[in-house]
């Protein structure tokens, strides 16, 4: 079995992928249309992405199932096939990664406020099974719980990877700095809290993935750091914070912007780096550059 924690033991600093929602909306798909009903779809243009980042030298690429929770699937009517969009996406990543590069299924909020008892937690923790399972079956080598912002739900589906799969486990959350200059989560979240209660959960690796730009990832680091000095730690650092300009979003941060900073954000303490909104192969490519010389 293939081992990122075994990758990282070399010191060496491993590399992720980039933007893959950004992506597909490139490729076309629709606003408000479901992306994970596009592994089976447009197979051919989801493996296009995955494709790229291996070309880029991405040691290891996500899969195109960050909304594939039965709960979040249920907004377009397919939350009957959870399992086939899950396997598919861990299937098509597989196909571009071949023997040499890691698979991260990745798993994003179900879009249930559990705090709020919308939903039950069995019901949510079902659904995350349900990912884990079929992402396993379809080739993954690990589970990246990503974009999170709850304590209660993160460590949800980390126990479930745990527990209904063998593979080692990421779990990232999404920062935004206060005005008091320190960083919390949505739900209102620190850094320290994150750790201490996905490490409980089983998570291998923590980090910090999407909200912020290279600058604010750099301080998220830092303080990730502070509470924790030995977990491998990962981010996906959005091309900054999207701006409109005549109806199109804008990621402001290019990729000679974004790798000048690369050298920080390793000193900061990240074991692994890659993109998150708004970054492409070029990102990628850039931030090897950097990094490797
Ligand atoms: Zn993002």
């Amino acid at each position: 079995m293939r081992s990122i924690l075994k990758a990282l033991k070399s010191g060496k600093v491993l590399i992720s992928d980039g933007g893959w929602g950004t992506f597909l909306h490139q490729l076309g798909l629709g606003v408000g249309e479901c992306p994970e009903i596009w592994n089976v779809t447009h197979r051919k243009e989801v493996l296009s992405i995955a494709q790229s980042y291996i070309d880029a030298g991405s040691d290891m690429i996500l899969t195109n199932s960050f909304g594939a929770h039965p709960l979040r699937l249920e907004h377009f009517g397919f939350q009957d096939r959870a399992f086939e969009l899950n396997e598919a996406a861990a299937s098509i990543s597989r196909e571009a990664a071949g023997d040499n590069h890691f698979v991260l299924g990745s798993i994003g909020p179900s879009s249930a406020i559990l705090m709020m008892g919308e939903v039950s937690e069995e019901k949510v923790y079902d659904g995350f099974r349900i990912q884990v399972e079929a992402l396993s079956k379809g080739g993954a080598d690990a589970i990246c719980v990503e974009t999170m912002s709850a304590i209660d739900e993160a460590s949800l589906a980390v126990r479930a990877a745990k527990e209904f799969t063998d593979l080692e486990v990421i779990c990232t959350f999404t920062y935004q700095k206060t005005v008091h200059g320190y960083y919390r989560t949505m739900m209102g979240v620190s850094p320290a809290d994150m750790i201490s209660a996905i490490k409980e959960a089983g998570a291998d690796i923590i980090g910090a993935n999407c909200g912020v730009g290279t600058d604010q990832m750099i301080e998220v680091v830092h303080e990730i750091r502070e509470a924790d000095q030995t977990t491998p730690v990962l981010v996906h650092v959005n091309a900054g914070i999207p701006v409109i300009q005549n109806n199109v979003t804008v990621f402001p941060e290019s990729p000679q912007m974004m790798s000048m900073k690369m050298k920080d954000l390793v000193d900061a303490g990240a074991d692994i780096i890659g993109g998150c909104c708004g970054t492409t192969p070029e990102h990628i490519r850039a931030f090897i550059k950097e990094i490797r010389g």
